[in-house]
């Protein structure tokens, strides 16, 4: 059986359901296929949330459809909130995922949600058609112009896109959530523990509900959570991996709720999340980590008393695998210079260089913030894969440098990069009007 569009977005995450939406607004027949039952991607199965601010000056660089849907999303659901510095990405994964299908269905996108796609036929320089698969039937989709925004780069590798790849050089994180928590308390607790707001965030909200987030690693000395995590692995109640890195956040129309975007999953050799054998080791490690994890916070912070896991993500977080090889490959120095790109830039972006160690052996990472108040661009030509004319490629594999990628990365940057991406498509794709 084939199908037939004028754009094809492979994958369903934040760079390809703004691609799609801003296709299919341009007038262009565009398809969304998306693996998952669900939109969202990295955010609603990996339970990314919130997404970091992408600010200069305390203004938001990222508008357009991205800021259209947070608002929709408070306004319909009360699914997002917007912190007292102004970021407006607090985000309620399970709301976020009925929102971007009434977003999709309004633009005039057609999903088709478990469709995987497992194979590409190209023809010279172009992509002549998509093989993919439900239910142990292959399915053929053709279209003009094809989006790739699958986070992995599928559809690139499976076209042959040359790739500069690191895979395993930041860890993945198995996310998760627990619930019964008494936000109010906990916020208190954190406000005494760290007075000067070191390492915690506290927000009450003029609606009442309390918004915060604190974290915690090993590395360094000076972490205001540092005695509760010593105390943890003194007790066994958790390993010293489990408390390498911690990060809490509450969740918009969740009372009671906190996002872990933790434990990392470290090993002695790095990861691979290319290779079949360690993405099914970190699912069970990460899985046997939480446990530990939400034991310790029910015992030692206040506020969690009656807590529980409440659910663990149903996909592996992949911070970054493959990136593609582009007409211009983003360099480490266009981000720490913040280089502007006149005339073709596709998004801005201020977030710092944010790498997470994979290894207690490998490079340490960490944040490395940009100049005070600038911001970098990303270009075009970053979007389109050497060899490969009908296509463009957005989100997190972008031809950029292992470095540049860790900032970009972010959710705010990748709707903004699909937004444009999805009119350029459709642009090259639908006649213009006489
Ligand atoms: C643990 C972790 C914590 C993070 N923390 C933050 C944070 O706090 N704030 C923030 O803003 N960003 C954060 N990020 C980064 C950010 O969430 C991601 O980089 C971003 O969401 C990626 O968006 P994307 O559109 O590129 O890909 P994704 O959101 O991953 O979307 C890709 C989609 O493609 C689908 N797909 C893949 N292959 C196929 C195929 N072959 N066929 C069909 N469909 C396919 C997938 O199911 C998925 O829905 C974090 C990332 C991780 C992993």
């Amino acid at each position: 059986m084939g199908f037939e569009a004028d754009v094809i977005v492979v994958g369903g995450g934040s760079s390809g359901v703004a691609a799609a939406v801003s296709a299919a607004r341009q007038g262009a027949r565009t398809f969304l296929i998306e693996k998952n039952g669900f939109l969202g991607g990295t955010a609603t199965a990996s339970l990314v949330t919130p997404m970091m601010p992408n600010q200069s000056k305390g203004n938001n660089l990222t508008g357009g459809i991205y800021q259209e849907v947070l608002d929709g999303l408070a306004r319909k659901y009360g699914g997002s909130e917007r912190f007292s510095d102004n970021n407006p990405g607090w985000i309620n994964p399970e709301l976020l995922k009925t929102y971007l299908d009434e977003v999709c269905q309004e633009a005039g996108v057609q999903v088709f949600f478990n469709l995987e796609l497992v194979d590409v036929v190209r023809q010279g320089n172009q992509v002549e058609k998509l093989i993919c698969y439900l239910n142990g039937d292959k399915f053929e989709y053709k279209a003009k112009y094809y989006i790739d925004a699958s986070g992995n780069a599928d559809l690139s590798h499976l076209a042959n896109v040359p790739m500069l790849s690191d895979p395993g050089r930041q860890a993945m994180t198995l996310r998760f959530l627990m619930g019964g928590i008494d936000l109010a308390r906990f916020a208190g607790w954190i406000k005494e523990v760290d007075p000067g707001m070191r390492d915690s965030a506290v927000f009450h909200h003029p609606n009442g509900n309390w918004m915060l987030s604190t974290a915690h690693t090993l590395d360094g000395p000076g972490w205001v959570l540092r005695p509760y995590f010593e105390a943890g692995i003194a007790e066994g109640l958790i390993t010293e991996a489990d408390a390498a890195y911690f990060q809490v956040f509450s969740v918009p129309g969740m009372p009671g709720v906190i996002s872990f975007n933790c434990p990392r999953i470290e090993t002695d050799t790095p990861l691979d999340p290319l290779n079949p054998a360690d993405i099914s080791y970190a699912y069970t490690k990460g899985r046997q980590q939480i446990a530990r994890l939400a034991n310790f916070c029910k015992a030692k912070l206040p506020g969690f008393e009656q807590s529980f896991l409440m659910q663990i993500a149903s996909q592996l977080g992949i911070r970054e695998s493959r990136r593609i090889k582009g007409t211009y490959v983003l360099t480490d120095e266009d981000i720490l210079a913040c280089r502007k790109f006149p005339g073709e830039a596709v998004a801005k972006s201020s977030y710092p260089i944010d790498i997470h160690q994979a290894s207690p052996n490998a490079d340490k990472g960490g944040l490395q913030k940009l100049k005070d108040g600038d911001y970098y661009e990303i270009p075009l030509r970053a979007l389109e894969p050497q060899g490969v004319e009908n296509m463009l490629v957005v989100g997190r594999c972008i031809s950029a440098s292992f470095v540049a990628q860790s900032s970009l990365r972010i959710q705010a940057v990748c709707w903004a990069m699909g937004e444009a991406a999805g009119a350029a498509a459709a642009k090259r794709t639908t006649p213009t009007p006489v």
